[in-house]
């Protein structure tokens, strides 16, 4: 039975985490369909969640001893984490400084683009379905489409670039829109990725038979748009990009049920209530919170915990398997 590897988040399939995702809270001011019913959800307790401090012992461990080397800070909303730029600003300050992300649904984002880029955070992708506000209050069920496209322009102009633009189309509402999506981003210096929906809703209501493929999503872009492969590798990122009418502007396209990608996985996440989850999917999640708060673990007890957990890491999310079970979590509560 092989060992551990020391100082690095391995799973016995050779492959390394070095990219942490951190719930800062699973609590949201929008109610997209696929991610949340309109009621909201039982939010988590306060006294559940990682206090500021307790985030930020997390992350030095993760930096300064399992090789950690990019942190995207997601939830729920992260901006609503009161704390925010200040645990921006601790990360910034770790050695080997970290690459520092977020992704946002972008309210509140005119307000506090500017301390955030001051405080480190090098990358936003905001989440942005649509450009019609009829199409975003039918997803969101919330009037907000005006606040975003606000708020995605402050990130810009702060620097937090590029402003990546995640979109998920839903049948019936807006899978008509890619090509004006695109169009849209193109006129402003954003990149858009598109993502297949996946089964990560608190309400269970996903369906494959409803949900927009790759497949339609290229369909559609090609009607308006010449699509080549970009040259460069994948790797692990998870979109596959794609030059427009020749470039250098590109889309990304996500297809995570139709063309997984775990193969090439290098993340690890960590729920805002201390738990490490090995990916989205996983059904058991190792319990940090406990360690830190019983006050008798040192980091390298820590350390040690987080790498048996990832270590366990199943080799695929096992979405087309046909007994797979929709982890008990939703994605607002997991970190997306
Ligand atoms: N609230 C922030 C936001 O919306 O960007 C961060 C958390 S959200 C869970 C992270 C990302 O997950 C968003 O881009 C959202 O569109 C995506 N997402 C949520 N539910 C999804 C689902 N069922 N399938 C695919 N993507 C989903
Ligand atoms: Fe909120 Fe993001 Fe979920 Fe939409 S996708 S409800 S913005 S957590």
């Amino acid at each position: 039975m092989p060992t551990v590897p020391p100082g690095l988040l391995a799973d016995q399939h050779g492959r390394v985490a070095t990219d942490l995702r951190v719930s800062l809270t699973d609590r949201c001011n929008l109610r997209c369909q696929y991610c949340m019913p309109a009621e909201g959800l039982n939010w988590m307790a306060s006294e559940e969640t990682l206090t500021d401090d307790e985030v930020v012992r997390l992350l030095s461990i993760a930096v300064q001893r399992l090789g950690v080397r990019q942190i995207r800070f997601t939830g729920g909303e992260p901006l609503l984490r009161r704390g925010l730029v200040d645990i921006v600003t601790r990360t910034a300050a770790l050695k080997p400084r970290p690459r520092i992300a977020m992704t946002s649904n972008g309210l509140g984002l005119t307000r506090s683009a500017p301390a955030l880029a001051r405080a480190g955070m090098d990358r936003v992708n905001i989440s942005l379905d649509t450009v019609r506000g009829d199409s975003f209050e039918a997803i969101t069920r919330r009037a907000r489409l005006q606040d975003v496209v606000d708020g995605v322009a402050a990130a810009h102009a702060a620097g937090m670039t590029p402003v990546k633009i995640n979109a998920v189309l839903l049948r019936g509402i807006n899978d008509g829109e890619a090509p004006e999506l695109l169009r849209w981003c193109l006129e402003h210096g954003y990149q858009l990725r598109f993502i297949e929906q996946m089964p990560l809703d608190a309400q269970h209501g996903w369906h494959r038979e409803a949900m927009v493929t790759a497949e339609e999503i290229f369909a559609s872009l090609a009607g308006e748009f010449d699509l080549t492969e970009a040259s460069r590798p994948r790797g692990s990122a998870p979109a596959e990009e794609f030059l427009v009418n020749g470039g250098p502007a590109t889309v990304g396209v996500i297809a995570s049920v139709t063309r997984p990608f775990c193969g090439d996985c290098d993340r690890t996440r960590l729920t805002a209530d201390g738990q490490v989850r090995n990916c989205l999917f996983a059904r058991q999640e190792s319990d940090l919170r406990s360690l830190l708060r019983e006050g008798r673990a040192d980091d390298a007890t820590i350390a040690a915990a987080w790498q048996t957990a990832m270590w366990g890491k199943l080799p695929g999310h096992g979405i087309n398997d046909p007994g797979f079970l929709q982890p008990t979590r939703p994605m607002s509560s997991i970190g997306g």
